[in-house]
């Protein structure tokens, strides 16, 4: 099927995922870049619960054909937390092949950190996340299940080919230095993988800084050091942990932004880090910029870099002018948030 270069796929999903999907659109609105929304308002949990799928193949080939997608959350407390969100997610990455997961970290205000030493503030760094093996591939089993002989096995699994090329998409990103991290120590047969990999991305990019950690120690250092870090690279589940502790010291999950991208093909999915948040859902106090800024990070992949500049630069005054919403400490709802990013956009400078 051939591509539809103006073509945006937009997922709002649940909870409040519609919510913040709908001042990210407006941003794409008012930057009129020429793009058109292909909104799949029926991939959702009720869709789920009523017909056993929410992701159907005619859906899938709207987003394969599209330049890229923009979602909002999937998942529902009705629904626990596995096979409906693996059904849309883990189906949408492994079918597109979206193996790395970059998610930036950048502190927008020094109010929102939670560190108290102003040298360990100024973070901006990159997670970047292999996303479609490790302990994640959904290989494993139990046996005796739900009696006291019980035993549960998850494999993580690990390729070169997978490992290589999440290393090399790292080196691509970097801007002066790449850290990879793992458990080598403890792990013994991917850590081994993972480190032979990594010696030969580093013959590959000699242009870059590296260095290598430990997972344990990587999470002691991004909250004593964080400001030592460019890009971190690592596998499915450390950069799952991994990443919500940078968001954390970066504002929490309502400023968190991702995309999950596979560079060959120039496919991307793009989406806040944050899920649907059942519990504050239907009260207009979801916080936009994560869904914002993951539509920035859209905006740039389409080739308008100026443009997701300005959307950065538009949240960054909202929250300098305390513009915001209550997680962040303001008093603002998803729409006034939503209508201060756009006044902003749209003053002349
Ligand atoms: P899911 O199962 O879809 O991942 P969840 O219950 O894990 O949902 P998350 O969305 O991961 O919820 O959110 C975790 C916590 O962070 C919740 O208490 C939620 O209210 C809060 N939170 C998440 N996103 C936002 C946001 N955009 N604005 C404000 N609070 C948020
Ligand atoms: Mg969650």
């Amino acid at each position: 099927m051939s591509g539809d270069s103006k073509r945006i796929t937009v997922i709002p999903g649940d909870g409040i995922g519609p919510e913040v999907i709908e001042p990210a659109l407006a941003v794409l609105d008012v930057l009129a870049l020429g793009v058109r929304l292909d909104v799949l308002d029926q991939v959702n949990a009720e869709t789920y619960l009523s017909t056993g799928s929410a992701l159907s193949p005619a859906d899938l080939d709207r987003i394969r054909t599209s330049e890229a997608t923009l979602l909002g959350a999937v998942g529902d407390p009705r629904l626990g937390d596995t096979a409906y969100v693996r059904s849309v997610l883990t189906t949408l990455r492994s079918e597109l092949d979206l193996y790395a997961n970059y998610r930036p970290v950048r502190l927008w205000h020094d109010r929102l950190s939670p560190l108290r030493d102003d040298t360990r503030r100024a973070i901006d760094c990159v997670i970047v996340r292999e996303n479609t093996e490790g302990l994640y591939s959904g290989v494993g089993g139990s046996t005796r299940t739900g009696s006291p002989q019980e035993i549960a096995i998850d494999v993580d699994l690990n390729t070169h080919h997978g490992v290589s090329r999440i290393l090399d998409f790292a080196f691509s990103v970097a801007r002066r230095s790449v850290c990879v991290v793992d458990k080598a120590n403890a792990v013994r047969n991917g850590g081994q993988l993972w480190q032979r990999c990594w010696h030969e991305a580093v013959e590959r990019h000699p242009q870059f800084d590296t260095s290598h950690l430990y997972v344990d120690a990587a999470a002691m250092k991004l909250v004593t050091d964080p400001t030592a870090f460019d890009v971190i690279v690592t596998n499915n589940s450390y950069g799952d942990i991994l990443s919500d502790l940078t968001a954390a010291l970066a504002g929490g999950l309502g400023v968190a932004a991702s995309a999950n991208l596979n560079p060959a093909t120039r496919q991307g999915l793009f989406e806040p880090v944050h899920g649907s948040a059942p519990d504050i859902a239907g009260t207009g106090i979801a916080n936009p910029f994560a869904a914002i800024l993951s539509a920035a990070l859209l905006i740039e992949h389409l080739g308008h870099a100026e443009e997701a500049d300005a959307v950065r630069r538009a949240v960054a005054a909202a929250v300098e002018a305390g513009r915001v919403t209550p997680d962040l400490g303001g008093s603002l709802s998803t729409k006034e948030v939503g209508a201060v990013v756009l006044a902003e956009l749209r003053q002349p400078n």
